[in-house]
């Protein structure tokens, strides 16, 4: 396609009437786009032409000159490996709904999807995501739209993820814990035109929060709700919303290469980044995935960890099972007890969970121990390092495969194999499972480090992204476009990575990433706070928990439930908040200059010990 093409199908998406569409016409002038179709039209060309041009203050574009921008774009530079991962066939001509939905291969009569409400069929399902299409596009929402979803572990996220992505429109997965600190810069970058919530969910006023959410950012006309609505403006309940329905209008320009959705980032460095998946390469993930947790359409996959995450999404988790035409069954993460009861009523087979929940479905176990959990074949464990003697006892406990799984939400996967031996798949966070990952291990200097040598993992390939949308953080990546992963990996003799440790300062509480700097900045807005640092302590069923040192300002430092009042009411998300505060006349520093992290992390680990 030309420029000219391009830039008359983003206006066709954004209603613009054919006739005006002359290639003098000026976008502000004479087609009145206001800010916000200005703000879509920008996402749209850094997304999907990686062009960016500033519409709203800028100069007004003609409809030819915005051509011509784009017509001059740089050769892609990496357009051979694209052409290789297709050449190879791993990136396909496929759309991430037909490759989860399609009953083609897989009998549309199969229980494909519960939660504690409902179980669809396959059938059942695909014309609920039919259905829930044709309706959105009936209330407005349009091909190219961002939809920020916010939604538990419930029928109601599938339905609604799928339809979104049926439709051309790209739904943003975020856990249901974040909030405005987190939320407000996701929804700047990406302009979304809805929010979908439920109404209220484990004691928070989600509805409240969407509406001020959409308070502060014009993008968003209309609120999905789930549970009790108000008659109020621009609300959609998204239960009539995903009732089976029509076929929703054809879509005749999607492709492959187009974002089907957003995955936020853990967030090394404050916000979460909002992480463009397109089909071709999500669908990659997807099959390499699947291919390795030894999924069938027989399988049957307990969602427990929040599906709103890469790890229970799409690493094989909910999307993986389904395109292998397994079922899955969505539950919440706070009740190991119910879990065990699911397993036997279900027949559960897979399970993905962090280490801290697999600790506490180890005590479960012991209490519940009438349950026949035998239909279990794989816990997959990741999202932080499970040590090998747990690994141990989950296998004995549960009496099946423990599956290590260390990856991130950018798109590099690792697992132990199946038929590793014990004290491979014990010891080790597993090896890529796409055949095209390219993995290095360097130095500071970015030097490949000699084998079995601790270093920084980079990695590059068909699934992997090569930038975050709108080139936030630019310095993740280097110029060959490996992601930088901050992580410490050596390479086990078995081809396996261990993961050592970490390079950004970020606190792993449970698989919950925190960045301390994000933390840090908002505990010195406190006036009772001179200076502050967060580090991780160790902690024996999370792994790690936030203790916090800060020095007092002269009247002494504020009390740990101050700080935690403080940091909520600045909108942090509450499984951010410190476990322990620990007062200091001052931080100790490096030789550079820098607060001294690693004594900091030696002393708390003292006074734990001393405290027993
Ligand atoms: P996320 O983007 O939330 O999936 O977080 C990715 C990060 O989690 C990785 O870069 C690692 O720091 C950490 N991580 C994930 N899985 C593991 C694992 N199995 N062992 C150790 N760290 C892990």
């Amino acid at each position: 396609m030309t420029g000219i093409d391009e830039v008359r199908r983003i206006l066709r998406d954004l209603g613009i009437d054919e006739e005006l569409m002359r290639d003098d016409a000026r976008l502000r002038a004479h087609l009145a786009l206001d800010s916000v179709d200005l703000t879509q039209i920008q996402v749209e060309l850094a997304d999907r032409y990686d062009t960016r041009v500033d519409l709203w203050t800028g100069p007004d574009y003609s409809v030819r000159q915005l051509a011509g921008i784009l017509d001059e774009r740089e050769p892609d530079a990496d357009a051979d490996a694209r052409g290789e991962y297709r050449d190879r066939g791993w990136w396909r001509q496929e759309f991430l709904d037909d490759l989860v939905l399609g009953t083609r291969v897989h009998a549309g009569h199969h229980a494909a999807l519960s939660d504690a409400a409902r179980t669809f069929t396959r059938a059942e399902l695909d014309a609920a995501v039919s259905g829930c299409a044709a309706r959105l596009a009936r209330h407005g929402i349009r091909s190219g739209e961002n939809v920020l979803v916010q939604l538990p572990n419930q029928v109601r996220f599938v339905v609604l993820v799928l339809a979104l992505i049926r439709l051309g429109a790209r739904p943003a997965l975020a856990l249901p814990a974040l909030r405005e600190h987190e939320l407000d810069p996701v929804l700047s970058a990406l302009a979304p035109s809805a929010l979908a919530v439920p109404a209220r969910h484990q004691r928070f006023d989600h509805l409240r929060f969407a509406e001020r959410l959409r308070g502060r950012h014009p993008s968003v006309r209309a609120l999905l709700v789930s549970g009790p609505v108000g008659p109020a403006e621009g609300h959609m309940d998204i239960d009539r919303l995903i009732e089976a329905g029509h076929e929703p209008p054809a879509r005749a320009d999607r492709h492959p290469s187009d974002t089907a959705l957003f995955l936020l980032s853990s967030g090394t460095t404050g916000a979460p980044k909002p992480i463009a998946r397109t089909h071709e390469a999500l669908g990659h993930v997807i099959r390499t995935a699947t291919a390795v947790s030894g999924m069938t359409p027989e399988s049957v996959f307990l969602a427990v960890l929040p599906v709103a995450h890469g790890f229970a999404f799409s690493a094989p988790g909910l999307l993986g099972t389904l395109a292998r035409g397994g079922k899955v069954v969505l539950a919440q993460p706070d009740e190991p007890a119910a879990a065990l009861e699911l397993i036997e009523r279900e027949r559960v087979t897979h399970c993905a969970l962090t280490p801290a929940l697999a600790l506490r479905w180890l005590t479960a176990r012991a209490t519940y121990s009438g349950h026949d959990l035998s239909s279990l074949q794989v816990l997959q464990v990741g999202g932080a390092r499970l040590d090998a003697s747990t690994a141990a006892r989950l296998a004995d406990a549960f009496d099946c495969r423990i599956q290590q799984v260390y990856g991130m939400s950018e798109g590099q996967l690792n697992f132990t194999r199946l038929d590793d031996p014990p004290e491979v798949a014990f010891a080790t966070q597993g090896r890529p499972s796409s055949p095209g990952d390219e993995t290095l291990v360097v130095d500071e200097e970015g030097r490949c480090v000699a084998e079995g040598d601790l270093g920084e993992l980079l990695v590059r390939g068909p699934g992997v992204i090569t930038r975050y949308h709108g080139d936030a953080s630019a310095a993740s990546f280097t110029a060959d476009g490996f992601y930088r992963t901050g992580d410490l990996v050596r390479r086990h003799p078995s081809g396996n990575f261990v993961v050592a440790g970490r390079l950004k300062d970020v606190i792993n509480r449970g698989g919950e990433k925190i960045p301390a700097d994000e933390m840090e900045a908002l505990v010195l807005t406190h006036p009772g706070v001179r200076a502050a640092a967060a580090v991780a302590m160790p902690h024996h069923v999370l792994g790690e928990a936030v203790c916090l040192y800060v020095v007092g300002a002269d009247d002494g430092a504020p009390g740990l439930r101050d700080i935690r009042r403080h940091l909520e009411d600045s909108g942090l998300a509450r499984f951010k908040l410190p476990e322990r505060l620990v007062e200091v006349p001052a931080l100790p520093l490096t030789a550079v200059g820098k607060t001294d992290k690693v004594r900091l992390r030696e002393d708390i680990t003292a006074r734990l010990e001393a405290e027993g």
